[in-house]
């Protein structure tokens, strides 16, 4: 069985190699960004977005109000709010107040009414209904960031994308493929190192891997099998049996990180 979240005290049995960023060539770094996507690919083959949707639309809508909010508590609201707007037309006319209403478990629920309003309403106005298939275009919806049009773009129209999220900005950094905090310059980082075939899948095994070993407080190092390749091994417990007690969720179990 290849390292994962079912046999996660087994990956520590050689030593992590030392990665030292300082003296790391451009070439190596992109080496190794690749083996981190491809070993995140063995280690959560069933990372995929967690949201629940059947059409660009839904998607879009069930990223806004994803904000601050878990992708659980999105997933239990969008169903009643998807039945009652079809299209974009039926957000651009809902009803504020029962919309609100729908959207209050998620909270910042008035913010959120009002980009989804507005958004049935670009999306009517400027896009004959239809969610746009360009990162420039979906930029310019209200309340829709270059990290929301790209789940929308990578999920709904499979135009590979970097989502720069929580988690991807935090492994990025710790893997030592950027120095950067602002997202978009991690995206731009992390861009010039994926190949752009991979930027969906490596944005959703990044997220894995930050919901599962690599939290923010106490990391997961010592279960970790991508410790080999991160200059940050140790930030976490070292010693196996600790760090495993710090693994959440396992194959299979999404909901456990939802
Ligand atoms: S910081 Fe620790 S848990 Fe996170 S990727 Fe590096 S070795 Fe793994």
């Amino acid at each position: 069985m290849p390292p994962g979240p079912d046999r996660p005290a087994d990956t520590l049995r050689d030593m992590p190699a030392a990665v030292d960023t300082a003296t790391e060539t451009p070439l190596a770094r992109t080496r190794r960004a690749r083996r981190i996507v491809r070993l995140l690919g063995e280690v959560h083959p069933d990372a995929r977005i967690a949201l629940h949707f059947d059409n660009a639309l839904e998607l879009l809508v069930a990223t806004v109000l994803s904000a601050q909010c878990t992708d659980k508590k999105v997933n239990e609201v969008t169903p009643a709010v998807f039945a009652r707007y079809r299209s974009a037309a039926d957000y651009a006319a809902a009803d504020r107040a029962e919309l609100e209403t729908l959207l209050r478990p998620t909270g910042f629920f008035r913010a959120k009414a009002n980009s989804v309003i507005g958004i049935g309403a670009a999306l009517t106005e400027r896009f004959g209904g239809e969610v746009p298939r360009r990162l420039d275009e979906l930029t310019t919806l209200p309340g829709v960031g270059r990290k929301t049009a790209n789940v929308v773009l990578g999920h709904a129209f499979d135009t590979p994308g970097i989502t720069v999220d929580t988690h991807v900005g935090r492994l990025a950094r710790r893997f030592g493929l950027t120095g950067e905090t602002d997202p978009v310059r991690v995206e731009a980082d992390l861009a010039g190192l994926i190949e752009r075939r991979d930027w969906t899948i490596a944005s959703d095994r990044m997220i894995f891997h930050g919901r599962r070993f690599c939290h923010s407080r106490r990391p997961a190092c010592g279960a970790c099998a991508l410790a080999r390749l991160c200059p940050s091994f140790g930030l976490g417990p070292t010693e196996p049996d600790e760090a495993a007690k710090l693994v959440r969720g396992t194959r299979g179990d999404v909901e456990a990180l939802r």
